[in-house]
């Protein structure tokens, strides 16, 4: 049974054959956004209060392989099944099954409350690809926040985290603890680390990002699109400045 958070963004989670029943308050003007950070800096909790302040959708590409990965094995499609791979080791997910993905659920591009895209795009094909996507769909992004920290600090905040199996929201263990030990604050759920949290797979996805992702720090930096933000401190801190940077009071 999907949470109602999940609900609001269904047809991004599920596909175009699941239309969303809910749709968060429609702002105006609706933002049209990209989120770039490494893996465990905070854009996730970012895009979240984003999404509270916007009312749009936190479009988040691993949100969709890591509901895909809890469904029967039967649902699974093949490309599925491979992309699940890649994700267990920390890998990227092949372009073309992503580039797919996104363009199945196109109408959550178009979506009247606008959209926050959180982990797509991760390489500088699938940037092309989205600026095909949009052009198509005659949209134009507003912004894309780059979020940036340290690489010690990253591994410290990935080292911690801990997610609710139930309704996903993340805590750190020393940093944002649950107020009792593996059981969400929320909603009473049981916390975890992800599979992909673990070093290993931590080791492999910060290299990737190096690779793959920060060029495309320059290809949007070249488009006039690029805002830096730094996320050293809390959670809040970094959304007020994410809200400054957009000139936008928190
Ligand atoms: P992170 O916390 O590393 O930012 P995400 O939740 O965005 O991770 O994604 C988890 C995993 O899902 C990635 O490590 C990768 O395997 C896969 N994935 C998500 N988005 C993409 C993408 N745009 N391209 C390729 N792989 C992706």
């Amino acid at each position: 049974m999907p949470t109602p958070r999940q609900q609001a963004r269904i047809t991004w989670l599920k596909g175009a054959d699941f239309p969303c029943e809910q749709f968060p308050e429609p702002q105006s003007p609706p933002r049209h956004l990209v989120l770039l950070g490494a893996p465990g800096i905070g854009k996730g909790t970012q895009a979240e209060l984003l999404a509270r302040k916007f009312g749009a959708c936190q479009l988040s590409t691993g949100d969709v392989f890591r509901i895909a990965k809890r469904a029967p094995e039967e649902e699974k499609t093949p490309a599925i099944r491979e992309a699940l791979q890649y994700m267990k080791a920390g890998k990227l997910v092949p372009d073309s099954t992503v580039v797919a993905l996104v363009e199945e659920r196109k109408s959550c591009l178009r979506c009247s409350t606008g959209f926050l895209l959180d982990g797509f795009p991760r390489t500088v094909f699938q940037a092309g690809e989205l600026d095909r996507i949009l052009r198509q769909e005659q949209l134009t992004l507003d912004a894309v926040l780059s979020y940036d920290l340290a690489e010690d600090k990253i591994l410290e905040r990935v080292n911690g985290r801990r997610v609710c199996a139930t309704c996903k929201i993340s805590y750190h263990l020393t940093d944002h603890p649950p107020k009792v030990a593996g059981v969400c604050d929320r909603c009473g759920g049981p916390l975890y680390q992800r599979e992909d949290d673990r070093p290993e797979a931590v080791h492999v996805r910060m290299e990737t990002y190096l690779q793959s992702t920060e060029p495309l720090i320059d290809y949007y930096q070249r488009k006039g699109l690029l805002v830096h933000i730094e996320c050293g401190d809390t959670p809040p801190v970094t959304f007020a400045r994410t809200m400054a940077a957009l000139k936008i009071k928190a």
